[in-house]
């Protein structure tokens, strides 16, 4: 196991290398890389796909969804730049995966899953493991989680058509969110959304990515409207 998640290290900082000219850098943050070492990724697969748990690749994890790809969990939670007084907002919790990494990195994180049943499972989960700075949540995440907001990160890990007016609201002046944009099954980018002291904000593409949608009943099978 242990020489599995060295594997799995070793593959992200080599991704990481071979597309620098994208991400702009050629290494992560070493405190993120540590907390990627150590959270067992094996906890957050489904028993009969733990043989792959260490491959840097997402997985499915039921009801249609995944748990992402251990390489752009690491490069999102690097795009965060988290503080550890830091209180983070989440969307799209699925396994609870990169909630456990995030949740090593600052005070708090809110995590909000709109399926029902993985919502349930994960919260059991990331209790029984001991993650006890994660508060997890089931709604919709368009609408943020306003209770606890401003939050100064948000990271959405399903792709939304555009950025959620309300994440914008809930997110602190100086704070960054890290957010895949694009149409299901086609291209998609992993945008950083920065809002400056004055409350301005500047949206810039970092990767083409693929992630499952961000779902919205409000609006599912209508017209997806403008990219923005
Ligand atoms: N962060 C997850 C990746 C999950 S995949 C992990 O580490 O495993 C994306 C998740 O977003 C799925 O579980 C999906 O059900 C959820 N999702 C999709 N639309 C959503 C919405 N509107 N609000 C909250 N969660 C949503």
């Amino acid at each position: 196991m242990k020489n599995d998640l060295q594997r799995m290290i070793a593959e992200i900082e080599s991704e990481v290398k071979y597309t620098r000219s994208y991400i702009g850098k050629d290494k992560l943050d070493p405190r993120v890389m540590e907390a990627m070492s150590k959270v067992s990724r094996d906890e957050f697969v489904p028993s009969d796909l733990k043989r792959l748990a260490y491959d840097n690749g997402p997985l499915p994890i039921g009801h249609g969804q995944t748990i992402s790809q251990p390489y752009i969990v690491a490069l999102m939670t690097d795009m965060l730049q988290l503080e550890p007084e830091n209180i983070v907002l989440e969307i799209g919790t699925g396994s609870g995966y990169q909630s456990a990494v995030l949740s090593l990195l600052c005070k708090e994180v809110y995590t909000v899953e709109i399926v029902t049943e993985l919502g349930k499972e994960v919260a059991t989960r990331l209790k029984s493991l001991g993650y006890n700075n994660i508060k997890t949540h089931i709604g919709n995440g368009y609408d943020g989680w306003p209770e606890h907001a401003p939050y100064d990160a948000i990271i959405v890990t399903a792709a939304a058509t555009h950025i959620p007016e309300p994440l914008i609201e809930q997110l602190k002046p100086g704070s960054r969110m890290a957010i895949p944009l694009g149409l299901p099954h086609m291209h998609q980018e992993l945008m950083l959304v920065e809002k400056n002291d004055q409350g301005e904000i500047n949206v810039n593409s970092i990767l083409g990515v693929a992630f499952v949608p961000l779902v919205d009943e409000r609006t599912a099978n209508k017209d997806y409207g403008p990219l923005h």
